[in-house]
């Protein structure tokens, strides 16, 4: 047994840990556990989803080779513990890219499926799933299966999004992506108020592939922010050093509180707002700011914190998006990085996956006493507005929310694995 920890750093409990390295032996490691367990990354989700205190946790960090590349396709398939900066690192220089990569790139292909994640080029290319051709998933009674959108679709669609409930991915084959090099042409732009935002958002989805803006939520009813878009660019003359930052330490409280939100949300504003107009970067430093400081989530002390991201439909999503700033606002809480960005029209790749057409807004919040009456007014802005919040981030919504607005989940049930269940699981779904 040994304390595991997920990115919010809410609770670091005893979790016997099952290191998987040999795919072909993982049919054999999960038969013969002794209760259910869970799937387990890099723990780059927020709450409990890859959690299961006091039982196990199939660590898939050792089923990181590469299988197969065929160079004249862009067709990967590699183990499901590959890190997508492994795969973006190796491949970019050969002309080919994975299409859909999170807000970090410090995650493994089976958390990336597992979550169906969505990167800020949602409105060009959708999400993680539609870019998966086939998978290898083991059951928890040791079946191996081989599912894909055209092999036991409806298994395929519960794995897509499906919080590892269905199995283990052991490996997974991926349509890499064509063309797109490291190298970005980005323009920051400023915004005050959200019309301005959404008018920006209409206005750029069409030649720009990455969106996404940064809002002071501290900035009262016109929201003030940072709207960046970025698409490929030549390599022209860049040049671009990784440079990386550690947390040194764990504040003993934590550094985002009442007294530091103004003033880290002005000085952000002033520095990024001498980057207004346009440039080229290297996509690692645009597309992932927060890899370059490891461990920056010990920023908010030891009783770590929450993420609260919400995406709601465009056509209540103005009003809402108001309403819950107006929210956070009043509450004295709030984050230091407030994003909001609309999702593009996508048929969702998975019976649970988050995204759906609308904006979606994340913000992160220290572990403080005034979280659960916030939390509860969002989410009946969200709910009776026709949103959702995403699984990846949660750590604590109620099991009648996932319910009201999770409308795949009878479907999904049916491929279910019962030897599968996490703190998540137990939450949201009873068992
Ligand atoms: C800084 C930061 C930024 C982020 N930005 C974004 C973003 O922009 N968009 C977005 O969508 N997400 C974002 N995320 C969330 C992150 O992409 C997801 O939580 C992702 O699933 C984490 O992958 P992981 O490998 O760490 O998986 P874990 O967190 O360890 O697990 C996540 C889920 O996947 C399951 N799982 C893991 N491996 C397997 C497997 N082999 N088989 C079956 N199930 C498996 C686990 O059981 C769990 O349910 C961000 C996270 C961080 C820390």
């Amino acid at each position: 047994m040994r304390p595991v920890s997920s990115w919010g750093r809410l609770s670091a409990d005893p979790h016997h840990v099952i290191e998987l390295a040999d795919r072909d032996r993982v049919a054999a490691e999960l038969a013969r556990a002794s209760g259910p367990g869970i799937a387990h990354g890099l723990g780059k989700s927020y709450g409990d989803a890859s959690l299961n205190p006091r039982g196990i946790l199939w660590s898939t960090r050792g089923l990181d080779r590469l299988i197969a590349f065929d160079a004249a396709t862009g067709r990967l398939t590699c183990e499901a513990g590959v890190v997508l900066r492994d795969i973006q690192r190796l491949m970019m220089p050969r002309g080919w890219s994975v299409p859909v990569t999170p807000g970090t790139q410090l995650v493994t292909v089976g958390g990336a499926i597992a979550n169906d994640v969505h990167g800020k080029n949602h409105h060009i290319v959708g999400t993680f799933g539609e870019h998966v051709r086939r998978l290898r998933l083991v059951r928890s009674d040791g079946e191996s299966v081989e599912c894909g959108p055209d092999r036991r679709p409806d298994l395929f669609a519960a794995t897509i999004g499906g919080l590892g409930l269905t199995g283990v991915i052991v490996e997974a084959e991926l349509q890499l992506r064509q063309g797109a090099g490291p190298w970005l042409e980005a323009e920051t732009l400023t915004f005050g108020g959200l019309d301005e935002f959404f008018s920006l958002s209409d206005s750029s989805e069409g030649g720009w592939e990455h969106t996404v803006s940064w809002i002071d939520c501290t900035s009262g009813a016109a929201v003030r922010g940072l709207f960046m878009r970025a698409r490929p660019a030549p390599a022209g003359n860049g040049r671009w050093r990784e440079r990386r930052q550690r947390m040194p330490f764990t504040p003993p409280v934590s550094l985002v509180n009442g007294l530091s939100l103004r003033p880290f949300n002005a000085l952000y504003y002033a520095v990024n707002r001498r980057r207004i107009g346009p440039r080229t970067v290297h996509c690692e430093p645009f597309l992932y700011p927060l890899d370059s400081i490891l461990e920056w989530n010990r920023l908010y002390g030891p009783s770590g914190f929450f993420q609260y991201q919400s995406v709601v439909p465009r056509s209540t999503g103005l009003a809402a998006t108001r309403d819950m700033l107006d929210a956070i606002r009043r509450s004295g809480e709030g984050s230091f990085l407030a994003v909001l960005k609309t999702f593009g029209q996508r048929p969702p790749a998975g019976l649970l996956s988050f995204p759906q057409p609308g904006v979606t807004l994340a913000l992160d919040f220290r572990n403080s006493r005034a979280v659960p009456a916030l939390f509860a007014r969002l989410d009946d802005i969200v709910r009776a507005s026709g949103g959702r919040l995403y699984p990846a981030k949660d750590a604590r919504m109620p099991r009648a929310l996932y319910e009201a607005t999770y409308p795949g989940l009878a479907a999904f049930a049916r491929h279910r694995d019962s030897g599968m269940s996490s703190a998540m699981s137990r939450r949201l779904m009873g068992s």
